[in-house]
């Protein structure tokens, strides 16, 4: 093997991802604890990329005073299927307009105004209220690159093109001392020594043919966290978005046509132009929850019923293209550069995969099961259950990243900074190089189109037994192929390397997810199993932990705690019903 170059270097607090919940973790520890030394590490560009910055719809918060905080709280469980955390829910919802304020006051964003100057809130599916507080259409933009300036304000230092590759342990094997980070550019190592360490690398399931996520993102940080024992909850539950676009081959297929389009009136039509919702959810129709659109849809499409190229349509021109185009102007735009006027005609759109529900365990201060670890936004569980509202991700993220923020800022006071497990160290690096050294084998580009296909055709929206099992088999000859990816060249900016490195991690990840998908045995939320269609409330008010034991993987199932909230008794939904039918005709 050859030489790597093996730097070292200490802080007090690492922040792993520069999405809405790293930038905030830094800016509220900066405030917390101004003599602490804080690195933001990132796989690319500070705020450049990651999910935070395509937030379109908006931000859910209770600004309204015929608003209530139980209201929020009632539709965020209820959309979760009542799996959610409800202590991390109940912060969310009563940080949320907290957050806002800040944004607006001290961090300098500007939203959409009312013309009585109070902040306009529009429509999202799946809430009882109009609370999304927005941008226009294009919300993550303004408040990313308002939080990036202010981390700029303060000089807070950052490793640009850094990808997190390993959460090191101390010397005694407990816990988490810091990360191994390669530098993209130079194809160096660094490790970094830390005293507190947050995990906010924004998971994202790009493991699936229809994606929306940032490319870059691979679910590093969830790989990273399995390998040293962090528990896992809920990991079955992946949210697809109903309206990705679909555009052919083309790397923009998957997009997502943000909610507030179905939330102010859109319509969703099959193939035959029925507007099914009316079969699937007779009462809230488009503006049912993501699970219930996207697979209806699905249910759609694969009944035949598609549009010419798989898909469904969703049709807004019925608003009038100027009101289209007025409020909806990056959606208008992202079509017209794919052809499609969205204002004026029907678009042919598809599920597509969206945001992880399920992720590591925390409490609600953002610590892990392991000493010295945080989790923060998109990586962590909890907060979402079965499904995430839209506009409740960002104020995931930017909320639980301040808490982290100022609870780790307190969390260092008095620890020395610990040292890390060398060989541990040397074990990773002799890991991830060995695709230098190995003859001419598979290609990293085929094997990765091959695990978007098998985990969109066996672990997507419509899951089954059979299927999940034959993922498994599928993912364990991936696993086995990947061992023989031969890569060329240097270290140094090598995209096929960090190509492996991706599929490294969505391969980990992708066999969390169908190991959990087989363990819940009912449907519920995003989680659509074909061979146990019903919601099995009886058994299945649980929540499906996991963790690394030995080379294996351990799951145990354990009841939901209702602290606030108690479920209703259950009974079939209008899409059981309508699936039931289905398989019967
Ligand atoms: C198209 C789209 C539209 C959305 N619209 C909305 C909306 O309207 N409302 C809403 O509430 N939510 C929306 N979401 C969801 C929302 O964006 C996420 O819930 C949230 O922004 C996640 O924030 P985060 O900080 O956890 O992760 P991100 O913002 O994704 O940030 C993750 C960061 O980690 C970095 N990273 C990844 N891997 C590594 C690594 N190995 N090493 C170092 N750095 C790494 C990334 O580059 C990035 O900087 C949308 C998502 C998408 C994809």
């Amino acid at each position: 093997m050859r030489q790597p170059t093996i730097e070292v270097i200490s802080t007090d607090i690492l922040i792993l991802g520069s999405g809405g919940a790293g930038l905030f973790a830094a800016l509220h520890a900066f405030e917390a604890n101004p003599r602490a030394a804080i690195l933001i590490c990132v796989k690319g560009l500070l705020g450049k990329l990651g999910c935070t910055r395509m937030v379109q719809g908006g931000y859910n918060a209770v600004l309204h005073p015929s608003d209530s905080l139980d209201q929020h709280f009632r539709d965020t469980i209820e959309g979760g299927a009542y799996l959610n955390d409800q202590e991390l829910a109940w912060t969310l919802i009563t940080t949320a307009p907290e957050r806002i304020r800040e944004l607006e006051n001290r961090m300098g964003c500007f939203f959409d105004r009312n013309p009585d100057g109070t902040i306009h809130q529009k429509a999202f599916a799946g809430q009882s209220f109009d609370r999304t507080v927005h941008r226009g259409d294009l919300t993550g933009i303004e408040i990313m690159t308002r939080l990036m300036e202010q981390v700029w304000r303060r000089n807070i230092p950052t490793l640009e093109d850094h990808r997190a590759i390993e959460l090191l342990h101390p010397p005694s094997g407990d816990g988490v001392a810091g990360a191994l980070l390669v530098d993209i550019r130079r194809g160096t190592f660094l490790v970094v020594r830390a005293k507190a360490t947050l995990l906010a690398t924004g998971a994202g399931p790009t493991m699936y043919k229809m994606m929306a996520p940032s490319a870059e993102k691979t679910t590093d940080g969830l790989a990273m966290a399995y390998r040293v024992g962090a528990r896992f909850v809920d990991m079955e539950m992946v949210q697809f978005h109903p309206t990705g676009l679909l555009v052919g081959d083309s790397g923009m297929s998957g997009t997502v046509l943000e909610e507030g389009l179905r939330g102010v009136g859109g319509h969703l039509f099959n193939g035959r132009l029925e507007r099914y919702m009316e079969k699937y959810d007779p009462v809230r129709l488009e503006r049912s929850t993501r699970d219930v659109v996207s697979r209806s849809s699905y249910l759609e499409i694969v009944a035949g019923r598609g549009s010419p190229h798989g898909g469904v349509y969703i049709d807004v021109s019925h608003l009038g293209a100027s009101f289209v185009e007025h409020n909806f102007p990056g959606m208008v735009e992202r079509c017209r550069d794919m052809g499609f006027d969205l204002a004026r005609e029907p678009v042919e759109v598809c599920p597509t995969a969206h945001y992880l529900m399920g992720g590591v365990k925390i409490d609600t201060a953002c610590h892990s099961n392991l000493d010295g670890l945080f989790v923060a936004g998109e990586d962590s569980a909890g907060v979402h259950g079965a499904n995430r509202l839209g506009g409740n991700g960002v104020a995931c993220s930017t909320v639980f990243g301040g808490i982290a923020g100022d609870r780790i800022a307190t969390y260092i006071v008095g620890k020395n900074t610990p040292e890390v497990d060398d060989a541990q160290v040397h074990r990773v690096i002799t890991r991830i190089m060995a695709p230098f050294d190995r003859p001419r084998g598979e290609d990293v580009y085929i094997l990765r189109d091959h695990l978007k296909a098998l985990m969109w055709e066996k672990g997507s929206l419509v899951r089954h037994a059979s299927d999940l099992e034959s993922a498994q088999q599928g993912l364990a000859l991936l696993r086995e192929r990947a061992q023989h990816v031969h890569v060329g060249g240097s270290p140094r900016l090598n995209a096929e390397w960090q190509e492996w490195l991706n599929l490294d991690s969505l391969l980990t990840v992708s066999n969390m997810i169908v190991a959990s998908a087989l363990q819940r045995k009912e449907s519920r939320g995003a989680h659509f199993r074909s061979d146990y269609p019903g919601t099995g409330n009886s058994q299945y008010l649980q929540n499906i932990y996991l963790q690394r034991e030995g080379e294996g993987m351990r799951l145990w199932l354990s009841p939901v705690q209702f602290t606030r909230l108690q479920p209703p008794a259950s009974h079939p939904t209008a899409l059981e019903q309508a699936y039931l039918a289905q398989e019967g005709e």
